[in-house]
């Protein structure tokens, strides 16, 4: 394989491996704080990252990029990458996102990564974690912060804390509560915890500086109260710890070594680094008695990569949300969403995916856009090479052959013909299907009056100096030349059927089939074996490259004609197509059988995935 390009992240881990910067790191901590590995023994894995969805919703493609990412680096370095469900949040979390981000995360490839443990040999345990799970030691920790005068509970308004957090280029004001005893904070923040005050009555603050140009450290909240249920511990917590606390106690007990997330967490990383260095120092006791820290040095550092955006797509989890549930589309998994459900749905497949975001590469650049089509480019780079060919009619009209009786003796005669599964792969077979006195071809292959350099079917004329001028010739693609004889139009001058004349030894494959030149080749199905089908021909969601922009109410820019179902007919090898089979349909593109509605051997139900070629820049 190619090398990979490297990039800031890679270059980190790079240097720390060469410094052995956590080749000594133990594991520490007590029984329950965090993986179940034995306290005092090295970590084995060399590099640690993760990948920490919330589970408020369901992943969209920005996160198959850090997907990507995490767990590539991981298992490129002999290491390993915790998925850990960030869920911190009691109100928005539930079970069906869990197991969807579960699903997805496994689908896109990294299932080997849970089942088989390289630090754990043996143990068929996913390498999934919650941060619910580590509420007692969160907890903990805020008393030890406490006790050491690092944090406080403000009991100030929501209001006058925003209001005296100052801005940029104005310092902060300092809370009256600021200065209070450990013993008192101690007392007021276990009041909160069992659950004597209101939510928004007080918070626990970190104390740090008011005056800090960065807003982020003027005393941010670490604690807050919410009587709420959370999926995972139910009612024994009325306290939340903030997401900027949690996530790097997180990232701690977990041993992770590279901490990678997107750039707008930039300006967190001065409190990230100062809360690990808190919990790790160890502590003098006023009796002269030192302590060890809570978390184990060296901690985990935080890097920083610009986003991706997509063209064309929005990624905020609450507008896809919107999406859903105002019924602009079908749901989660509609193929038109960005959500990873909806891209598989869709028939993106998780090569596509991985290529995508590889070749959008890791930089520090957070406003870069990459084209949607760089999206239907990695789908056709990986799908072309093994995509097993078709052909479907999505446009069905009738083509009759008439002299067929002539030609075959009956007009219920059926010819065989065959087609390469795939043209570079003969090990894959060939295609078995009949060709018949009534055919179907697509609609767009038929003119009355043929535009220059129309190569495909037109009817017999007459010049304007009186010259006739004959029917066109083409091949029915892997059959028979026929000529074009004209046309039945019916009452509203709608093309009913197009009639033809098959001209005899000039079958495909046969001495003859290069005794008649032509110049268009067409696909079409017979009306004997062709299959109905339903097709979903897809366009982009919003007609906006950036859809949110500026603010803009993205659900002004939806695309009224995103979605284009026809009744199409296709060849008989689809027949036992399995949900989720990808093909290439000839001259159309790459579809696959959708996931939910298309039964094998019943109902055929198709998606549009990408078509042969880049249409979006037109
Ligand atoms: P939202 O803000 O819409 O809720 P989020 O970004 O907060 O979404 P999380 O579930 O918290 O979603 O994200 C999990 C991980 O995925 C984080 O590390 C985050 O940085 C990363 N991620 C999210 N969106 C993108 C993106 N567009 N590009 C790259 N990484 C992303
Ligand atoms: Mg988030
Ligand atoms: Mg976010």
């Amino acid at each position: 394989a190619p090398e990979a390009p490297s990039h800031f992240i890679r270059q980190a881990i790079e240097h720390d491996l060469d410094q052995g910067t956590y080749a000594s790191r133990q594991w520490g901590g007590q029984p329950g704080d965090g993986p179940s590995h034995a306290a005092g023994e090295p970590d084995p894995a060399k590099v640690r990252t993760r990948f920490p969805p919330e589970p408020n919703g369901y992943l969209h493609i920005g996160h198959a990029k850090s997907i990507w990412l995490n767990f590539s680096l991981a298992e490129e370095y002999g290491g390993v990458c915790h998925l850990r469900f960030d869920d911190t949040n009691p109100e928005k979390e539930e079970q069906e996102y869990v197991d969807s981000i579960r699903e997805t995360v496994r689908w896109l490839g990294w299932d080997h990564h849970f089942a088989d443990d390289p630090v754990r040999p043996g143990i068929r345990q996913p390498h999934e974690y919650f941060a619910s799970d580590y509420f007692d030691f969160m907890y903990r920790a805020a008393e030890y912060l406490i006790e050491a005068g690092h944090a406080y509970v403000d009991e100030q308004t929501a209001e006058q804390m925003r209001a005296n957090r100052g801005d940029f280029g104005t310092p902060g004001v300092n809370s009256p509560f600021r200065d209070r005893s450990p013993d008192e904070n101690l007392k007021r923040f276990r009041e909160m915890r069992d659950g004597q005050h209101p939510d928004g009555a007080m918070v626990l603050r970190a104390k740090i500086d008011m005056a800090s140009p960065n807003i982020n450290m003027r005393d941010p909240a670490i604690y807050r109260i919410r009587h709420a249920t959370h999926h995972n511990t139910g009612d024994k917590w009325c306290i939340y710890p903030m997401y900027t606390y949690a996530h790097p106690i997180e990232d701690a007990l977990e041993q992770i070594t590279h901490s990678i997330c997107t750039l707008e967490f930039e300006d967190q990383r001065p409190f990230y680094d100062w809360l690990l260095e808190r919990l790790s120092e160890p502590r003098l006791l006023p009796d002269g008695h030192v302590v060890a820290g809570l978390l184990n040095a060296p901690p985990p550092r935080q890097y920083e990569f610009g986003r991706l955006n997509v063209g064309h797509v929005i990624t905020s989890k609450r507008k896809l949300r919107q999406l859903v549930e105002e019924g602009h589309v079908t749901g989660w998994d509609d193929p038109r969403m960005p959500t990873l459900a909806g891209l598989r749905r869709r028939g993106y497949t998780p090569e596509a995916l991985r290529l995508f975001a590889e070749r959008s590469g890791v930089t520090k650049n957070g406003d870069a856009w990459t084209d949607y089509a760089a999206l239907d480019a990695a789908l056709r780079d990986t799908l072309d090479p093994q995509a097993a060919r078709a052909m479907a009619v999505l446009e069905p009209i009738k083509l009759v052959i008439e002299n067929w009786a002539e030609v075959f003796g009956s007009d219920s005669h059926l010819e065989p013909c065959e087609a390469p599964v795939h043209p570079h792969h003969p090990e894959m077979g060939q295609r078995q299907f009949n060709l018949g006195r009534e055919v179907w071809i697509e609609r767009s292959d038929y003119e009355d009056t043929p535009p220059k350099g129309f190569f495909r079917l037109f009817p017999p004329s007459v010049d304007t100096s009186g010259n006739a001028v004959p029917g066109s010739k083409v091949r029915l693609k892997y059959g028979y030349v026929i000529e074009c004889t004209g046309a039945i139009k019916n009452e509203a001058g709608n093309i009913e059927k197009i009639w033809t004349k098959l001209i005899k030894d000039t079958k495909s494959g046969t001495a003859g089939a290069d005794s008649v030149k032509v110049k268009g080749v067409i696909t079409w199905v017979s009306a004997a074996d062709g299959l109905p089908a339903t097709v979903n021909l897809y366009d982009r969601l919003f007609i906006e490259e950036q859809p949110d922009a500026g603010g803009r109410d993205f659900l002004t820019v939806l695309n009224p004609n995103s979605l284009n179902t026809v009744q199409a007919v296709v060849e008989p090898s689809l027949a036992s197509a399995q949900p989720e089979d990808r093909f290439q349909f000839e001259r159309h593109g790459f579809f696959v059988a959708d996931r939910r509605d298309h039964q094998a051997g019943g109902k055929l139900v198709f998606n549009r995935i990408a078509g042969l070629k880049d249409s979006w820049g037109k």
